[in-house]
C-alpha cells in the first residue's frame, strides 16, 4: 500500500480520497478549507501543503484551475515533496501548463502525469471515473493501480498533456449535448408534449446520450440528478464554462472548426454572467424554459 498526499478535498477529491483510504493506502489530506479536509474518515489531515507533501510516494491532486495547479506544484509540491515521488493531476487545466508543469517537475526529478477525469461526483463517490491520462510510459504504469482504485477506466492517451487534451474534447461535446437535452425538453414543454414520454422515447432511441439518460436536466424524469436538487453541483456552470474556455483556447490555436462548441461557450458565459456560476451545469434548460 502507498503513502499518498491527497490535495483539494472538495466536491470530486472528496470521494476519490476515501476511495483511496477505503483501498487501504495510508491518505493524508489537505484542503484549504479545514472542514472539508476533516470529511476523509480514516485519513489523517495535514496542517498545511507541505505536510502534505513531505515524504509520500504519491501525490495527488484535484484543484480548481490551472493557476491553482501551477502555484500548487511550483511552491509547495516541488520544494517539498521527497525524491521519486509519483505526482498525479487530476484536474482540469489547460494544455499548456499541464505540459510545463511536467517539464517542470522532471527537471526537479519527479514524474508527473495529468490525469483529469470524466464521471461526476457520483462517478467520484463511486470509484467509476474515467481517467485520461497523459506521461510517460514509466508513469502510467507507477499511476495505474491508483487510478484503478478511483475510476472505472483508466486510458494512457499519449504524452505530458494528452490527458487535458483529450479532456477539454470530451466536455466540449458535453456541452453540447447537455444544451441539446435541454432544447429538446424545452421544444416538447412548448408543444405541450409530456416531458416523461420524451425520455422514454428518446433515452431508448438516436437521442440518447449520457446527458438524457444520466444526467437528465429536466425535473422529475429519468434517474436523481442535480435538477431534482434545485441544481445544487454536480459540475458547477462556472467550471463547465472554464472547460469550454479551454476548448476555444486550444481550437484557436489548432485552427480547429467548433461552431457548436462555441456556441455552447457563449452559451455558458452568458449563464455565468447572469451569476450562476455556482448552479449546476445542466441549470441551462432554465434558461431554455424561461425560467431564469
Ligand atoms: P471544488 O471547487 O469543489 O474543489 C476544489 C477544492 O480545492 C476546494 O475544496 C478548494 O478549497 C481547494 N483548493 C483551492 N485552492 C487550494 C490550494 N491552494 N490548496 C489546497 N486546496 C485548495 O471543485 P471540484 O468540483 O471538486 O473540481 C475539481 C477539479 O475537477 C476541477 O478542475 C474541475 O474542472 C474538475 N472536474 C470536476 C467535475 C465535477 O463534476 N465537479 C468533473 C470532472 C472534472
Amino acid at each position: 500500500m502507498a503513502t499518498i498526499g491527497f490535495i483539494g478535498i472538495g466536491n470530486m477529491g472528496t470521494g476519490m480520497a476515501r476511495n483511496l483510504v477505503k483501498a487501504g493506502h495510508e491518505v493524508t489530506v489537505f484542503d484549504l478549507d479545514t472542514e472539508k479536509a476533516q470529511g476523509i474518515a480514516g485519513a489523517q489531515v495535514a496542517a498545511s501543503g507541505e505536510d502534505a507533501a513531505r515524504g509520500r510516494d504519491v501525490i495527488v491532486s484535484m484543484l480548481p484551475a490551472g493557476p491553482v495547479v501551477a502555484s500548487v506544484y511550483r511552491e509547495t509540491i516541488f520544494p517539498h515533496a521527497a525524491a521519486d515521488t509519483l505526482l498525479i493531476d487530476c484536474s482540469t487545466i489547460d494544455v499548456e501548463t499541464a505540459r510545463i508543469l511536467a517539464d517542470d517537475a522532471h527537471g526537479a526529478g519527479f514524474e508527473m502525469l495529468d490525469a483529469p477525469v470524466s464521471g461526476g461526483v457520483a462517478g467520484a463517490d463511486a470509484g467509476t471515473l474515467a481517467f485520461m491520462v497523459g506521461g510517460s510510459d514509466g508513469g502510467f504504469a507507477r499511476a495505474e493501480p491508483i487510478l484503478d482504485v478511483m475510476g472505472a477506466k483508466v486510458v494512457h492517451c499519449g504524452a505530458a498533456g494528452a490527458g487535458q487534451g483529450t479532456k477539454i474534447c470530451n466536455n466540449m461535446m458535453l456541452a453540447i449535448q447537455m444544451i441539446s437535452v435541454a432544447e429538446g425538453f424545452a421544444l416538447a414543454e412548448k408543444l405541450g408534449l409530456s416531458p416523461q414520454k420524451l425520455f422514454d422515447v428518446s433515452s431508448a432511441a438516436s437521442g440518447q446520450c449520457w446527458s438524457l439518460t444520466t444526467y437528465c436536466p429536466m425535473p422529475g424524469v429519468g434517474p436523481q440528478t442535480s435538477a431534482d436538487n434545485d441544481y445544487r453541483p454536480g459540475f458547477a456552470a462556472g467550471l463547465m464554462h472554464k472547460d469550454l474556455g479551454l476548448a476555444m483556447a486550444a481550437a484557436q490555436a489548432s485552427g480547429a472548426d467548433v461552431e457548436f462548441g462555441r456556441a455552447a461557450f457563449d452559451a455558458y458565459d452568458r449563464m455565468v454572467d447572469g451569476g450562476e456560476a455556482g448552479v449546476d451545469f445542466s441549470g441551462i434548460i432554465r434558461a431554455k424554459r424561461g425560467l431564469s
